[in-house]
């Protein structure tokens, strides 16, 4: 019940989950954002349930263009918090301090991620800020194969069960974190884990400039994938490149050429990765 009662409350429903996990003894801490609209129902939620509840210091409000903008609490202007929950008031105190502080360290031991992960996360800091922030690339250079429970590409579409950059895609601490949410979320909702499974599995092509772009209806072979559709953040080239083929042949994790039946339609490499999940 209280799962449903969340995904009611929350925007997305991997929020929804963040707080499950506290309230499961699964992480102490979880940081989720919420619309300003929100905040008086979720505190009077985290009462009824003994659940501490911290805001951030700032409101986000989104500018026209899109970007989040940092003004104060009392701004009238609508906008969001990031909040801090768990069961000790401490410990969210600790968490919000953490990121504002750019302790990375405590504040990822804080939201329950294995230390081998927050290690990863701190080593290749600056090279992410590069890349957009985002390890995706430098997770599959580590990887040796692709477990499905650690796919975390799948986030804007509201699928994941790991919230953390996986220091590789077959790191045993997190898939032993993983395997705990899926049981939570099992036990709370089996049609839910049953259908972020379903999403989860999945091919990914995942490019610096253009970002996460999903593969589906696959079929393998070999070092070559068949696809009839394809999904994305929002439009790129990389897409329409893909919504014209029909066919990916990796040559390297990095190197891709695609085609339309037997007719070559293109080639991407470069900060490009491909990520057969399963
Ligand atoms: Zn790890």
């Amino acid at each position: 019940m209280i799962l449903n009662e969340l995904m009611q409350l929350l925007p997305r429903k991997i929020f929804a989950i963040e707080m499950l996990l506290v309230f499961e003894d699964i992480k102490p801490v979880c940081r989720i954002e919420i619309e300003d609209k929100t905040l008086d129902k979720l505190t009077a939620f985290c009462r009824t349930n003994n659940l501490a509840l911290i805001t951030s210091d700032f409101k986000f409000v989104k500018t026209q263009d899109g970007k989040a903008m940092m003004m104060p609490t009392n701004s009238p202007l609508k906008g969001g918090f990031f909040v801090y929950i768990s069961k000790q008031k401490t410990d969210a105190i600790k968490a919000k301090d953490a990121e504002v502080a750019l302790d990375h360290k405590t504040f990822g031991e804080l939201l329950g991620y294995p230390a081998c992960c927050i290690d990863f996360f701190i080593k290749h800091y600056e090279e992410a800020a590069k890349m957009h922030d985002d390890y995706t690339l430098l997770t599959l250079k580590n990887s040796e194969s692709l477990d499905w429970r650690l796919n975390i590409s799948l986030n804007f579409f509201d699928y994941r069960l790991i919230s953390h950059f996986p220091h590789s895609f077959n790191c045993q601490e997190s898939i032993a974190l993983s395997q705990k949410i899926l049981d939570v979320l099992t036990k709370h909702n089996p049609d839910l884990a049953r259908k972020t499974k379903e999403e989860l599995c999945t091919v990914i092509i995942y490019d610096d400039e253009t970002g996460v772009h999903v593969i589906k209806n696959t079929k393998t072979e070999q070092n070559t994938i068949h696809y009839t559709d394809v999904m994305l953040t929002s439009p790129n080239r990389i897409f329409t490149l893909l919504k014209m083929s029909n066919k990916i042949k990796i040559i390297t994790r990095n190197h891709l050429e695609l085609y339309n039946d037997n007719v070559l339609t293109g080639e991407l490499k470069g900060d490009v990765g491909i990520l057969v999940f399963n």
